[in-house]
């Protein structure tokens, strides 16, 4: 682990120097291993938060009553070893200049910007010229992830938030969870056959996955993946697709 970088009060982005990395594809993951000196192993898969091109980088929320989480946000110092293991998955990904027709809808949930961000910088970086509408759900303004970045996409790129606990004096974007009405409003017509991706806690990504396919939105073109909190966890991690490191 190289630098890291303070992104709000719980989130932090870990930079990780692995010189035999291979290269990795905006959208996937990486798993991260911790031994305890008992030898206890803990194992989480975190999104990468880089762009293709770029040195690895997660970006890791502090869940309070996590085991793991805690550990990479406040105690893991710059130096320090990490075990990883990746790049993971080849479904939840989007390569720039497969067809530039399509528009893109990404929909983040929390944390659930991090694959997305890496999205979003491999559209910059490749000159994309691909249509992007971001919806990202929050609970407050100061909990957005990577806000100045997002807030300074260039042409093309669509940038919506809805904070659904705390609003600051004078807020005029959304205050409520995504809901049918919402992504209605926000998301591209299906008649523009639009490909979504849609990434957060479980409920969220249940939630925003079954509103685009009410949408018209067919269910091949919505791409998910879930964070865990609740019900079933990450559905692009499929078997035989881990890379091995
Ligand atoms: C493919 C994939 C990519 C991921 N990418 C990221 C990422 O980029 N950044 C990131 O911060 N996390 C990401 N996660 C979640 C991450 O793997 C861990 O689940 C998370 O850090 C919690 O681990 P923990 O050991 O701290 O908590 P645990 O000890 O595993 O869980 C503690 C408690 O929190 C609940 N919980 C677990 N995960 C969540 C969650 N996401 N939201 C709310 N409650 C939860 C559990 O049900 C439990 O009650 C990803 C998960 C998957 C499957």
């Amino acid at each position: 682990m190289t630098a890291v970088t303070q992104e709000t009060a719980s989130v932090r982005t870990i930079a990780l120097e692995l010189p035999d990395w291979p290269g990795h594809r905006a959208g996937q993951h990486l798993d991260v291993r911790l031994t305890a000196d008992d030898g206890y192993r803990a194992e989480r898969s975190y999104s990468i938060a880089a762009a293709p091109g770029e040195g690895p980088a997660i970006t890791v929320e502090r869940l309070d009553d996590g085991e793991v989480s805690p550990y990479l946000t406040q105690e893991l110092r710059s130096g320090d070893q990490l075990e990883v293991r990746g790049p993971i998955g080849g479904y939840f990904v989007w390569d720039s200049g497969a067809n530039e027709s399509v528009p893109l809808l990404l929909v983040a949930g929390g944390s659930g910007i991090v694959p997305l961000r890496s999205i979003l910088r491999h559209r910059v970086r490749t000159a994309s010229k691909v249509p992007v509408r971001l919806l990202y759900s929050a609970k407050a303004l100061d909990e957005v992830i990577y806000r100045t970045e997002l807030d300074q996409q260039g042409e093309g790129v669509q940038v919506c938030y809805t904070l659904t606990r705390r609003q600051p004096p004078g807020w005029t974007g959304y205050a409520r969870r995504v809901d049918d009405a919402l992504l209605g409003q926000v998301a591209w017509s299906a008649i523009s056959q639009p490909l979504a991706f849609v990434c957060g806690p479980t409920p969220f990504v249940e939630t925003v996955a079954a509103g685009l396919v009410w949408l018209g939105y067919p269910a091949a073109q919505v791409k998910t993946e879930r964070f865990g909190g609740a019900g079933r966890e990450g559905d692009s991690v499929r078997p035989g697709e881990a890379g091995g490191r």
